[in-house]
């Protein structure tokens, strides 16, 4: 397994998922119809750099709500990752979760939740990531969209390099 890299639009910032962070995630595609989605937050030790290299990720716990279509996360359960993350200097930077589809996109309450999410954070966090796992392709298909508190409110789509 490789790190893998995505852009801003403007190629002036970019995301680096490592390793570990992939093979985290993978583990949960849905590669079978019987594969209910799964998800979680992502992390990082800066928050606001150019080059945001996400190095650790939790979830899903077992008190998540799974279906085919739907995830939703223990937000105890994820409220005591968080804490536990910050404690070895990691900072939540944004979400995870699979779709049962080739090129993952966003629903509208993936966008709500990342929204709400930056909201959350108020001043501590300038934009918020939504990372979706499709199900198809070697290495499996993935999109990376960032909510954006700067401008207008933004919700911008990174490409991935290659
Ligand atoms: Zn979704």
């Amino acid at each position: 397994m490789s790190n893998r890299l995505f852009f801003y639009p403007d190629y002036r910032r970019y995301v680096i998922l490592t390793d570990r962070v992939i093979d985290h995630i993978y583990a949960h595609a849905q590669r079978r119809f019987w594969q209910r989605e799964a998800g979680g937050e992502i992390y990082s030790v800066d928050t606001d750099t150019h080059g945001l290299v996400i190095s650790a990720a939790t979830g899903p716990n077992k008190g998540d709500h799974r279906g085919r279509y739907s995830y939703n996360p223990d937000i105890e359960a994820a409220t005591k990752d968080r804490v536990l993350q910050f404690a070895s200097g990691m900072h939540a930077v944004g979400l995870w979760h699979t779709h049962p589809e080739s090129w993952p996109t966003p629903s509208q309450k993936d966008r709500r939740t990342t929204e709400e999410y930056l909201e959350a954070f108020r001043e501590d966090r300038h934009r918020y990531l939504m990372l979706i796992l499709g199900n198809r392709g070697a290495p499996p298909n993935m999109t990376i969209w960032s909510a954006e508190r700067e401008v207008t409110n933004e919700w911008i789509k990174l490409i991935e390099g290659k």
